[in-house]
């Protein structure tokens, strides 16, 4: 079973009323209210070696915000549990500071929680919530044949960042340095996703948490569409190609299979201006009823390239 069978699971026992967004986008959409959660497992979201506290605060209220973002809301209040195996007062009070700047940055308060022990590692729960005006949050479901393929930001910094980290890299320069930071510090495009929700051409959007690999076919799957993607197309960093080069990387890898980018990537009508800076990597393309019907199939395809395997799998 996997992760997204088990949430079939969950979710076949429930209907949810009428007007009402429930699972399966990046937040749930009641009226004008957008609520998201989720949850951070020592050992599997982060390494506590790998990570300094503050950074673990910021991020666990950061990867939250950009959920928020992915639907063109505005972040408005927090909701944080944590389970510890042990209290460590100096890193709870880093944890604590690097939690409460991502929060004051976005202008989010938190308003409430739940603290536990735990018996074996940490575990990060944060729910947020946000508003957008009723009816106007951009859902996965609007891709339409012939929307431009978009995305802000640059790919794959994150999963080098991750990568520097698992393989203990002594020698940090500048370019590790930035690529280290997108990783442990991400930074939710809350206001680029608002211009997105107001711009009448977007059709649809979410963030990239799993890699354009991954997360792509959640646009194409909701929409009923399929897409092309031109893999000359996608944004890199100079820090990006240029740690790469130097340790025989793909970048192209890193930015189609790695996780944690935190940018949008939205689907636009063609000759809508784009109301932010971003980068058209593709398009979206009519299914066959076949096609449509057929779960496994691949709804992408990749020019000049194609990922080595699709992003994290839970299980
Ligand atoms: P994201 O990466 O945007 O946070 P996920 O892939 O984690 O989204 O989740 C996809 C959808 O499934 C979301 O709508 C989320 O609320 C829902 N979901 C995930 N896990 C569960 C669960 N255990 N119970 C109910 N809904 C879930
Ligand atoms: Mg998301």
């Amino acid at each position: 079973m996997t992760e997204f069978d088990l949430i079939r699971q969950l979710s076949s026992r429930f209907s949810v009323p009428d007007g009402v967004i429930g699972i399966g986008d990046d937040c749930a959409v009641i009226g004008d209210t957008l609520v998201t959660t989720d949850l951070l497992a020592e050992g599997v979201h982060f390494l506590l070696d790998g990570i300094s506290p503050f950074d673990l605060g910021f991020k666990s209220a950061a990867v939250n915000i950009s959920d928020i973002a992915a639907m063109g809301g505005l972040p408005k209040y927090a909701f944080l549990s944590i389970a510890l195996p042990t209290v460590n007062d100096g890193w709870l009070a880093a944890f604590s500071d690097g939690f409460a700047s991502c929060c004051h940055r976005y202008r989010v308060t938190l308003l409430g929680g739940d603290t536990s022990a735990s018996a074996g590692g940490i575990f990060i729960n944060v729910t947020l919530m946000g508003e957008c005006p009723h009816g106007t949050a951009l859902l996965r479901s609007g891709a339409r044949p012939g929307d431009l393929i978009c995305v802000t930001g640059t790919l794959g910094d994150s999963a080098a960042g991750l990568r520097l980290i698992q393989e203990m890299a002594d020698q940090v320069g500048h370019d590790e340095n930035v690529l280290l930071h997108r990783h442990c510090h991400p930074e939710p495009r809350v206001d680029e996703g608002i211009a997105l929700r107001n711009c009448p051409g977007v059709h649809s959007m979410m963030d990239i948490s799993d890699g354009i690999a991954a997360d792509l076919p959640h646009i194409l799957e909701a929409s009923g569409v399929g897409a092309t993607v031109d893999v000359a197309t996608l944004p890199l960093s100079e820090e990006l190609r240029r740690l790469c080069a130097s340790r025989s990387w793909d970048p192209v890898d890193l930015a189609l299979c790695g996780g944690e980018d935190y940018e949008l990537l939205f689907t636009i009508a063609p000759g809508t201006q784009p109301p932010v800076p971003c980068t058209v990597i593709g398009s979206i393309t009519a299914l066959d009823a076949a096609s449509a019907l057929d779960a496994s199939a691949s709804r992408i395809t990749w020019l000049g390239g194609k990922p080595s395997y699709v992003g994290f799998r839970h299980f």
